[in-house]
This record gives C-alpha cells, structure tokens and sequence, in this order.
C-alpha cells in the first residue's frame, strides 16, 4: 500500500488540467531533466529505471536524491519486467509517457550487442504493449536519436532524408524502434512522436561522452584522442544543450496530447511523428576542446587520430524546422555558453577547486554587451 501511494501521489498533477506522465530512464541525463521541468510546472511525473551500471550508477542515485526533493518517486525496474509495467498502469492512469530508457552510446555496441537490443527494442516493444491496452491509452513520446541518419551525407538532415545507413548497431535499434512505432500507431493506434536527438550535453551530462570525458582527461593531464574523418577532415557534432531539448521534449508532449489521450477529446486518428531536436549549427570537436581549455585554465594534450569504423559517423547537423513549426521549437544556447555551465557543474559536482577560472574570471573577459 505504501508503495502504491508512492506511486500516485508522485503521478498527480497539482495543476489544473495537468499531466500525469511516466517518464522512463527518469535517472538517466534526459531524463532527469525532463522529470524535474514537468514536475515544476504542475504535472505528475513518476519515473522508472534500472539503474544499470552502463555507467556510473552513483551519478544516477544523485539525480534520483535530486528528484526526491521534489516529490517524484523513481520505481526501480527493468523495462522488460511487463508484470511491473502493468502494476504501474494499474495505480495511475497515465496521459502521457515519455519514454527515455535505452541503451545508449555507440562504441559500447560492439562489446555488448545485446543489451541494446534487450533495452532498445524488446523493453521499447514491452512498454508499447502495455500502454496499448492500459485505459486511457497514453499518448507517448520516445527518444529517437539523430544516428538514424548514419553515413547519409545530405546536410543538413531533414526529417524526410534517407536513414537506410545506420553505421552502429546503437542506430539500428533507434531505426528500428522508429519501425515498431509505426506499426503500433497504426494498428492500434498509439499516439507516438519521436524526437531525434542531436548529442545532448550539460550539467549531469552522461560520462560516456566526449566532451564529459575530454574534462575529466584535461583537467588530469591525460591525452584525449581528436578524431579526424579518413580523408582528415574534421569530426563535427551538432551539440545540443540540454535546456533546449527539455523544451523540445515539453512541446511534443503538450503536442501530442492534444489530438490523442485523455487530455482532451479525440480529433482524429491518433498521429505518429518524428522530429529532429537539434542545435542548427555543427561544432567541429578541435573546436570543442578549445573552449575547454579556455575554460578548464588548461591546454590539453591533443592526439589526432583517423577515426575508427567504431560507430561514430564523421558529422551531424539538424534542420529543426518541423519541430518550430509544430511545437515552436528552437534552441537558443551556443556552444561556449552551454559548456560553461557543464563545467561549472562539473568542477562542483566532483569539487575541484584548483586551476579554473572562478565564473567571475570568466564573465570578466567576455563583458556584457560585447
Ligand atoms: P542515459 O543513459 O543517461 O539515460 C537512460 C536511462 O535509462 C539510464 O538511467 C538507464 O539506467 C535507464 N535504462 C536503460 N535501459 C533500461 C531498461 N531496460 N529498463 C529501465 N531503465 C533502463 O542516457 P540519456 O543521454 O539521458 O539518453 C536518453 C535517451 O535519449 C536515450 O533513449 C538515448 O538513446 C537518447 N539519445 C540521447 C542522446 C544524447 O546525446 N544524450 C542523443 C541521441 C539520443
């Protein structure tokens, strides 16, 4: 019983009209995220993770204590567990779920395949199961990822551009769940939309990735390796801060309630979208780890590699006009502004003290209206 009114006092919206969302991989980066911009503007959010050591699970039992403070409760389980799905159904009915569990990263595919289809495609079928036949049906909105473009060289990417090329086996499950979702909208239609996201960074970013671990390697004088393309071009990424993709993620929710679900009345048949979220504008990673060293105080011991057929592909860069004009998406942080606040979390988060700037040194060479 106690369990249960957990559950449903941490799904209850406090505003009028309000959702009551699932968020899966609530404990993950995104996710986080996510739970705590829902849950401060009147909607329930109940979250569900399996705290799997992927990476360190502590920075995961961190952002869980950070989202207990504000009222939401993290059910601890595995998305393939369709009894515990159901238990959960069962005590709230869900309007929405946004639905961010997945195995992430691509290089980690190699050493591990299955674990990206058991959470990517079998624990995305699982949920998929369970919220067809739950009443109200939710309406759900689910983490694609801008890799379905794979070695596709159109640039920018559009929604509509070829996605046949999926270069790691990460990006084939995040094709595939693309795949399912189609067939579930239109069988039973689900309400589905799905957010391709464009390398997602910022404070309680994900230590997997490059420009976590290119701060931790600076600021101990390791070597990071800077890949560069076979014919030595430079590696770039469309670099998205996270506040922008949790207003992205906000829009689609408030989007896809409104032609499905219960929050509203049904205006036709429930629709299946995807959408880019990104940041417009490419970041070639020399670049990247020169703001780093500006802002870490440090020069960092470079080594320029051919890029390994590991997964990675040689860049990304999203068109984001669909999404504006559906939900009024756009990003507003550039590069610099958004690595400064990771950093800042960063050097507080593991309580570094040497060496970095203090935010006053770094405010004082880049003056206000500059
Ligand atoms: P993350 O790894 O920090 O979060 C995912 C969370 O899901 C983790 O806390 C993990 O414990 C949990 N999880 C994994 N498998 C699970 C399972 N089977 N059952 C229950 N919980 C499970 O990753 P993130 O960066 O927050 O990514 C969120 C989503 O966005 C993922 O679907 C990811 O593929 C996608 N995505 C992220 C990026 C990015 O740059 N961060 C880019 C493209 C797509």
């Amino acid at each position: 019983a106690s369990w249960e009114k957990q559950v449903r006092h941490s799904a209850t919206p406090r505003r009028p009209n309000g959702f009551s969302v699932l968020v899966t991989g609530a404990a993950g980066f995104v996710g986080s995220h996510c739970s705590l911009a829902l849950k401060k503007r009147g909607d329930g959010v109940l979250g569900l993770d399996n705290f799997n050591s992927y990476y360190d699970p502590s920075l995961k039992r961190d952002r869980q204590g950070l989202l207990a403070k504000h009222q939401i409760f993290i059910v601890e389980g595995d998305l393939n567990d369709a009894a515990l799905l159901r238990k959960i159904f069962d005590v709230v009915p869900f309007t929405h779920v946004l639905h961010l569990a997945a195995q992430a990263g691509v290089r980690y595919a190699m050493q591990n395949p299955q674990s990206y289809v058991r959470s990517n495609i079998a624990g995305f079928v699982n949920l998929l199961e369970v919220c067809k036949s739950a009443n109200p049906q939710p309406a759900i909105v689910w983490a694609s990822s801008s890799s379905v473009y794979g070695l596709n060289r159109e640039n920018p990417f559009s929604e509509s551009h070829r996605t046949d090329q999926p270069a790691s086996l990460y990006a084939a499950t995040k094709k595939a769940g693309e795949e399912i979702a189609h067939t579930y909208n239109h069988i039973y239609g689900l309400s589905l939309t799905g957010l391709r996201f464009f390398t997602v960074y910022g404070p309680w970013g994900r230590p997997d990735m490059a420009y976590f671990f290119f701060t931790k390697d600076i600021l101990q004088g390791k070597k990071i390796d800077i890949y560069q393309t076979q014919d030595e071009k430079e590696v770039a990424r469309d670099f998205t801060y996270i506040d922008d993709v949790v207003k992205g993620c906000v829009g689609a929710l408030d989007t896809a309630g409104k032609s499905t679900g219960s929050g509203g009345k049904k205006k036709g048949p429930a629709p299946l979208r995807v959408y880019n979220l990104g940041n417009t504008s490419p970041v070639p990673v020399g670049k990247l780890v020169s703001i780093l060293e500006g802002l870490l105080n440090t020069k960092a011991k470079k080594h320029v590699i051919k890029m390994p057929s590991n997964g990675d592909v040689p860049y990304t860069h999203a068109n984001v006009t669909l999404a504006h004009k559906d939900f009024g998406y756009k990003p507003t942080t550039d590069l610099s502004t958004g690595l400064r606040k990771f950093v800042k979390w960063y050097v507080s988060y593991y309580g570094i003290h040497s060496r970095v700037k203090k935010e006053s040194e770094v405010n004082s060479e880049h003056p206000k209206g500059s």
